[in-house]
């Protein structure tokens, strides 16, 4: 029996992670198909029930369910309890078990972006969605003392800083309005800036001008291309990086939980970067871009 492997998310369509996971699963010669549920949040429920079936190994949850798909799991691992966030999902016979990979996909983009420069203590992260929540998860983790998150709508932020409340006692994690002033302010005392935002997905928006950086500064965006913010960066002479890595080791780990098996990262690399060459920029698919709350943050 094929088995298979779904996305849920809204929209999905046309997905960077299709590609990589379904020539994983080739190369390997793992029966099973990567398929792609476009589930507005009224029919999330019926989709995750599902997942129960025999035939599933597991599933991705992405935009807008990753933290909405979290009480209808039967537990959750560490990184999952923690973020509040879910969006990989395996399966023991019918329980449903959580994961958060995109907190090892942001470990290995955070090493890598360091290099061998010291490990910065403080970091100014913009946005307060999903993936935000993964960031700021590996940072309480990377030992970093201050933290601060910038959002547009400051009742999300505020609600990220009390859910990490308890891991979060020892350091400074704060929330602050989103204005170009208070972020310049903060990342004139700060080495690392993290964009978990979507502006610039399918704009080319910056979430912040290119005025208020300082060539000292590593910038990473968590958007799968070179975007504004990253071109302005590098031009100033920033150390920057884009979401490749970051979603490729998630991918990666995802893989790993509903196989068992070591993922072929090359592989899944090589498809990866093969599927933006074909113009594909979400691992979601279209459009889920800088658009108003309604859809995005939804
Ligand atoms: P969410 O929908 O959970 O959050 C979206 C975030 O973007 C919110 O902070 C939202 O602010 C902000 N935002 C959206 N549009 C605007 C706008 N016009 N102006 C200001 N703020 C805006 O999404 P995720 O957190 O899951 O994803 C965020 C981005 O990170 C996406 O581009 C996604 O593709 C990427 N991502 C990449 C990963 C990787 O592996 N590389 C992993 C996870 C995410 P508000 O709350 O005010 O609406």
């Amino acid at each position: 029996m094929t088995k298979r492997v779904v996305l849920i998310g809204h929209p999905v369509a046309h997905s960077l992670s299709g590609a990589m996971q379904q020539a994983a699963f080739d190369a390997l010669k793992i029966d099973a198909r990567y398929e792609l549920w476009d589930r507005p949040p009224i029919e999330l429920a019926d989709a995750v029930e599902e997942l129960r079936g025999d035939e599933f190994l597991g599933a991705n949850i992405t935009i807008p369910h990753k933290e909405r798909v979290v009480p209808q799991i039967d537990r959750s691992t560490e990184e999952a309890a923690a973020t509040g966030a879910v969006n990989t999902i395996t399966r023991e016979g019918r329980r449903l078990i959580g994961h958060n990979t995109d907190v090892a996909g942001f470990d290995v983009a955070l090493d890598t972006l360091v290099g061998r420069q010291k490990m910065p203590r403080h970091a100014v992260v913009l946005g307060a969605g999903g993936g935000a929540r993964a960031v700021v998860y590996g940072l309480i983790r990377a030992a970093f003392q201050r933290v601060v998150v910038f959002n547009r709508h400051l009742h999300r932020s505020e609600a990220l800083v009390r859910h990490f409340g308890r891991s979060a006692a020892h350091m400074e994690l704060r929330a602050m309005p989103w204005h170009e002033s208070i972020i310049e302010s903060e990342l004139a005392k700060t080495k690392l800036l993290i964009n978990a935002t979507s502006i610039g997905l399918t704009t080319d928006a910056a979430p912040v001008p290119g005025e208020v950086l300082s060539p000292e500064l590593l910038v990473l965006d968590l958007i799968y291309k070179q975007t504004r913010l990253l071109r302005e960066a590098a031009e100033l002479g920033c150390t920057t990086m884009d979401g490749e890595l970051m979603l490729l080791h998630q991918g990666a780990a995802s893989f790993s939980l509903w196989t068992g098996q070591a993922a072929p990262l090359e592989l899944m690399a090589d498809a990866l970067a093969a599927a933006r060459a074909g113009g594909l920029t979400s691992a979601e698919g279209e459009p889920a871009g800088d658009r108003s709350t309604a859809v995005a943050g939804a």
